[in-house]
């Protein structure tokens, strides 16, 4: 199942084509919100079509939207959407934006993926812990103690709960001082779950440009899971492999978060020798992770099966900044049965005690 065959996300790029074309504020706002209704619509666009030929009423769908979808449904493209975009004086920028929606799911394409048998043995009731999130000590909007029972909620053992380092300031990057209280409350909170439940110290270090974390090694030491990711130089076309090479070798790092930094329709992420980062993550032990934030999807379906192909351990996570946002774990989960990840190379499938051993082995690269 190719996301070609998705045609919610087809369908919801040409509504947000349509949408960069507007000229007035309120119909390019009309038209962004129709294309985030069919994304995070449920059901495929095609089991809509009502017996008379019409679709069937969805919500934030207005009558240009809906004759858009019938177009699509009916001849695969949009003349309308076509004309509208060749007859703007933003031709080239739509067209760039449509490369950066490769390979993202829509939620009625995520279902299916769950679903599908045919997609091999990962199933939802597998995956014990979600290894990247942030909470109110950073950019996040929910607390510990929400955290901790909106994943029990979801029936996991175990969450790590990772703030941004104070190298990233613009994201609220945790000062140490508020990291150690942090890790006090984690503490108190773990006494409280024992044998129910364990949060997990972990961080969102950022790489800098050089290939370096921005945290110390004695404060990486502090903490269970580092996931280290990307925030900067991510629209820059430059080969920047030497980089994620360099914060894979740093000993104490976990995961390489959100690898390539690209966001769904505006920013491509860095640009990489993705099987070299690849073999090399797979020999230092270092995690590739899917991140499951709608926008990220990163690394998707396609680039996965290229990290399996290496070797790699996965991490499928949410990135939630809020506890609603956990669900983000589906599409993560939809991505790696898509490419096919075999359950056993899933550390959020292992159990803790194998996930904190493991944890071990990154002191000594
Ligand atoms: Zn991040």
């Amino acid at each position: 199942m190719a996301s070609q065959d998705d045609t919610n996300a087809r369908v919801g790029a040409l509504l947000r084509d349509l949408a960069a074309v507007q000229t007035s504020v309120q119909s390019r706002w009309g038209y962004k919100r129709a294309a985030a209704a069919i994304l995070n619509l449920e059901e495929p666009l095609e089991e809509l079509i009502q017996p008379d030929g019409t679709i069937r009423k969805i919500a934030g769908i207005g009558p240009a939207s809906s004759r858009v979808i019938l177009e699509y449904l009916q001849t695969g493209s949009s003349p309308t959407v076509e004309r509208a975009v060749q007859e703007s004086s933003r031709t080239r920028e739509v067209i760039r934006s449509r490369e950066l929606r490769e390979h993202f799911l829509s939620r009625a394409q995520v279902a299916a993926a769950l679903k599908n048998p045919k997609l091999g043995s990962l199933r939802l009731e597998h995956y014990r812990g979600d290894l990247q999130m942030h909470s109110r000590y950073s950019d996040g909007t929910d607390t510990l103690d929400e955290i901790v029972e909106g994943c029990r909620a979801r029936g996991w053992r175990y969450c790590a709960v990772t703030d941004h380092s104070y190298g990233l300031p613009i994201a609220g990057g945790v000062p140490m001082e508020i990291l150690r209280r942090q890790h006090r409350e984690i503490a108190a909170l773990n006494k409280k779950y024992k044998g129910r439940f364990r949060l997990l110290k972990g961080i969102e270090a950022n790489i800098l440009a050089d290939g370096r974390v921005d945290m110390k090694a004695g404060e990486l030491r502090l903490l269970e899971i580092v996931v280290a990711s990307p925030h900067s130089r991510l629209r820059s076309g430059e080969d920047q492999t030497e980089r994620l090479l360099e914060a894979i070798a740093t000993p104490g790092v976990h995961i390489l978060g959100h690898p390539r930094g690209r966001m769904f329709g505006s920013r491509p992420g860095l640009t990489a020798d993705w099987d070299r980062v690849f073999v090399a993550a797979a020999r230092a032990g270092v995690a590739i992770e899917i991140d499951g934030d709608p926008s990220r999807q990163d690394i998707d379906h396609a680039l996965a099966r290229r990290a399996i192909k290496a070797g790699c351990l996965f991490a499928l996570d949410s990135d939630a900044h809020a506890v609603s946002q956990l669900a983000f774990t589906e599409i993560a989960i939809a991505h790696a049965r898509l490419a096919g990840v075999p359950r056993a190379r899933i550390i959020n499938c292992w159990e803790l005690d194998d996930l904190l051993q493991w944890a071990v082995l990154a002191w000594q690269r």
